[in-house]
């Protein structure tokens, strides 16, 4: 499911991903598949490619949790709504929950 929090975390650039990281089989930012199953891979969604296919990325925990840490330290200290009340804020809801649940 695409979510506003998914599209704040920087993905690597589509050039440089493998084959398995294009659909999804390994984790799109170490590449590594042992650590995704079907219960712990994190599904970020679908991204259009520049060459015109489709991209089925997916990541392991631990980077999401990395990625999504620095993405609500980034939206906390430039969002205004956030800084009011985060709760206010669909972003920053989101990214707080997707912290939340690739802790291990
Ligand atoms: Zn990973
Ligand atoms: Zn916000």
């Amino acid at each position: 499911m695409q979510t506003v929090a998914m599209d704040l975390l920087p993905l690597p650039p589509a050039d440089g991903l493998t084959a398995e990281q294009r659909r999804g089989a390994a984790c799109v930012w170490d590449g590594r598949h042992s650590a995704l199953t079907a219960t712990t891979a994190i599904d970020l969604g679908e991204h259009p490619a520049g060459d015109g296919t489709t991209l089925f990325l997916r990541a392991c925990k631990s980077c999401t949790q990395r990625r999504a840490m620095d993405a609500l330290q980034h939206h906390s200290a430039t969002c205004e709504p956030c800084l009011i009340d985060h709760t206010q804020c669909q972003a920053g809801l989101e990214l707080v929950r997707l912290v939340r649940d690739t802790r291990r």
